[in-house]
């Protein structure tokens, strides 16, 4: 059997059609730049995050970046955040000229609210938690030490649209979330794209003329600004997408449920634990195994996927060097990152390939 880690031609097939009429028409409407299709977008994506306001952008890393930017974090500021995610989470606080301050994690892969408070000082600008893997952090301490110290909160979502804490989604907790639309994410355009949310009237109307080159009018340029809009065709598609979502995510819970089922019985291995008040959306599905590398090697030569996500913690980054963060600070971080392992989990999935992978999982530490 051959298992990719993702299948992404396997999921167009199912809404090719859909999406090629849907191109088709902004072919033949000719509005490439903020076109129809990007405000329906964005209408539709702020219902479904519970949120007022949403924006669609170029890129999920832009998201990051047009936050901070529109927060005023800048240099001389830090942001509180983790090592363990895809490297945009600390390159956005570093581009916009402020220092990302790691926090450790839990067994959760998130951020370890016990110790925030210990990292802020009178620098301190924002905390910027991920919901990494598709799991939500834990929003209410959070944002409860937020509130103590004044903090802006910033949700990194890119991995975790549509998850619930106590029955509200990311991206709607903080003061902007930033999701990532990228081809690998739950929801995905087939190129690049990105979208942020608000609840506030007054960020959501200078995202709008930060992401358009400063312009507030056709003529009048506001401020200095990058160039990064979500384009009318992946709005198009995206539009389509999001009608699938649900189901996808139903699918994605349904794999994972399956990984726990038959995983847990292994002393070997460790499966996430969904709390009960919480929703992952299961971006990926890491499991730490004993003797994760050649546990992944075996799996290869079995013809199965996985990936390692992510091998190398931020501060441990040769880009990370000017930021003087040790190996050994982040103890959980790191011994994670020997360990962790990404199983296929996406919804095309079936249940002859999901029995095949835990049959070889199991052959593998009983050998
Ligand atoms: C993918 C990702 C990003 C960046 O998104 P891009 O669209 O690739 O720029 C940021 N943070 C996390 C946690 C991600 O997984």
């Amino acid at each position: 059997m051959n298992i990719p880690y993702v299948n992404l031609a396997g999921q167009n097939r199912v809404v090719k059609k859909e999406i090629l009429q849907a191109i088709g028409k902004v072919l033949e409407s000719g509005q490439f730049i903020l076109g129809k299709e990007v405000e329906a977008f964005e209408r539709s994506f702020a219902n479904l995050c519970g949120t007022e306001y949403a924006l669609g952008v170029g890129t999920g890393t832009d998201a990051l970046v047009l936050a901070l930017r529109v927060l005023n974090i800048g240099p001389g500021d830090s942001v509180i955040t983790v090592a363990n995610s895809f490297i945009s989470t600390a390159s956005s606080i570093v581009l916009v000229g402020a220092k990302p301050v790691f926090v450790d994690v839990g067994e959760d892969y998130n951020i370890n609210p016990r110790l925030i408070e210990k990292a802020i000082n009178s620098r301190t600008k924002a905390i910027l938690p991920v919901h990494l893997t598709g799991r939500p952090a834990d929003m209410k301490s959070i944002l409860e030490i937020a509130k103590k110290h004044k903090l802006t909160v910033i949700e990194d979502c890119a991995q975790a649209v549509g998850a619930e804490y106590r029955e509200k989604c990311v991206g709607s907790f903080g003061t902007i979330g930033c999701f990532s639309l990228h081809p690998l994410k739950n929801l995905n355009a087939c190129g690049d794209g990105g979208a942020l949310t608000t609840n506030d009237r007054n960020l959501y109307r200078k995202l709008q003329i930060l992401r358009n080159n400063g312009f507030s009018t056709r003529d009048n340029c506001a401020a200095w600004s990058d160039n990064s809009r979500l384009d009318t065709i992946q709005a198009a598609l995206l539009l389509v997408k999001l009608n699938y979502l649900k189901k996808w995510t139903d699918r994605r819970r349904e794999n994972a449920e399956f990984y726990q089922k038959h995983l847990s019985c292994l002393t070997q291995v460790k499966v996430p634990v969904e709390r009960p008040y919480e929703k992952s959306v299961y971006h990926t599905f890491v499991i730490q195994a004993q003797d994760r590398d050649r546990l992944s090697n075996f799996l290869g030569r079995k013809g199965i996927g996985t990936k390692i996500h992510y091998p190398i913690p931020i501060h441990l980054q040769p880009a990370a060097k000017s930021l003087k963060q040790k190996s050994g600070s982040l103890l959980m971080t790191e011994k994670q990152a020997k360990m962790i392992l990404s199983l296929p989990i996406y919804p095309e999935l079936t249940t002859k390939q999901l029995s095949y992978i835990v049959n070889c999982i199991y052959d593998f530490y009983n050998q």
